[in-house]
């Protein structure tokens, strides 16, 4: 029996941020055989659409998000940050948020962060009066970081199979652990109707700053812009329950309009737009992370989708808490005749 064949096989479904930072971490443990399945690669997810920085945004819940999204820095800060950003596309920014109104209370994802404190006054822009800041934030620059996410995969032994799934046992016939991160496409997969499309439109501009500045007081008129490696990119919007993937005009105008009152340094006549892109965030009413054990505890499915805003933020955070369900959960596992079963050693090494 090769090294390989001692592994247990896992195939993940969706090949977005989420699917992928949970298929690197299985496979660092090198207990994992790691195969992902996906109707879409990147650069055509959801996850390629993305702005895209660190910041507990749209989903739920705060208290989980809050200690997730932590996590997710300190394995950027440790593992990912300090590589070459060329090939990364990660780069540290620091965050600021801004309110017109005093804010009572700072978020409830705040004492996840030791670095999160109120904004000082000579850092408000013009117009606002109280703000957070997060001066170790950073930003991922989604055209590189997406790749770079599918090289480490298949560096450490990753497969990629481009494929449709229709029904969720489909893969149990070649692994007993199936991981779900689908995003919006649970919604059709499993029947997840708490699953809903979040419309994004972002435009990418020639244009880059020394920090993220933020205001989505109302989150229905969000306005932000966030630099990346060589552009940046402004948003936004949030449109509950759209489906619309093309580029809308009237959006377009909105958020430039928006994006100039958060500072008349993007106003249209300084700027020069290079790029849109529209993308909808699987939101819901809290992140699915559970395990299910199936066919009469043979098999074990593991959800790990609805991210809403903050997929990137929560992505590591929350592909460490499916390496601890399926480490839990594996011993558990009752024999299957299956040539994958991980509980049945003897069997499989008879094959
Ligand atoms: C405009 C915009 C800005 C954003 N900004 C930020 C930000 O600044 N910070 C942040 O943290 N987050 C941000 N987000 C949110 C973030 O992009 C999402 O939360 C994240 O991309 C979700 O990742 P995912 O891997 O779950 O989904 P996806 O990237 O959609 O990946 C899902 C995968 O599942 C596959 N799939 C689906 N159904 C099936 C099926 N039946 N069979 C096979 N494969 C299937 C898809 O093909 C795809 O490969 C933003 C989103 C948008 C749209």
């Amino acid at each position: 029996m090769t090294q390989s064949n001692q592994k247990t096989k896992v195939i993940i479904i969706g090949c977005g941020c989420i699917g992928l930072s949970t298929g690197i971490l299985l496979l660092k443990t090198q207990r994992y055989d790691v195969e992902i399945w996906a109707k879409d690669l990147p650069p055509n997810t959801t996850s390629n659409k993305a702005a895209a920085l660190w910041y507990p945004f749209l989903s739920e819940p705060m208290d989980k998000v809050g200690r997730w999204s932590q996590e997710t820095m300190d394995y950027f800060k440790q593992h990912i940050l300090p590589l070459d950003v060329r090939d990364t596309g990660t780069l540290y920014k620091k965050v600021n948020e801004f309110f017109r109104v005093p804010k009572a209370e700072n978020p409830d994802w705040s004492p996840f962060v030791p670095s999160f404190r109120r904004i000082k006054p000579d850092e408000l822009l013009p117009g606002y009066v109280d703000g957070y800041a997060v001066d170790d934030g950073f930003v991922m620059d989604t055209d590189i970081y997406m790749d770079w996410l599918v090289q480490s995969f298949k560096k450490l032994g990753g497969r990629v199979d481009q494929r449709v799934v229709v029904d969720i046992r489909e893969p149990f016939i070649y692994s007993d652990i199936v991981i779900n991160c689908t995003g919006i496409g649970s919604r059709e997969l499993i029947g997840d109707r708490h699953v809903y499309p979040s419309r994004g439109q972002i435009i990418v501009i020639n244009h880059s700053r020394d920090r993220s500045l933020i205001d989505e007081e109302d989150d229905t008129k969000i306005a932000y812009v966030i630099p990346r490696v060589t552009n940046s990119v402004l948003g936004g919007t949030n449109q509950k329950h759209n489906y619309n993937l093309e580029p809308c005009p009237k959006d377009t105008k909105e958020i430039l309009d928006r994006v100039a009152t958060i500072s008349p340094e993007f106003a249209r006549d300084k700027i020069e737009i290079i790029g849109e892109k529209v993308g909808l965030r699987p939101s819901r009413y809290e992140i699915r992370l559970e395990s299910e054990l199936q066919q009469d505890g043979r098999k074990l499915l593991v959800h790990n989708y609805g991210h809403g805003g903050s997929g990137f933020t929560v992505s590591w955070g929350c592909a460490n808490e499916v390496l601890k369900m399926v480490g839990e959960q594996l011993p558990k596992l009752k024999c299957s005749t299956s040539p994958s079963s991980p509980s049945c050693p003897i069997v499989r090494s008879k094959l």
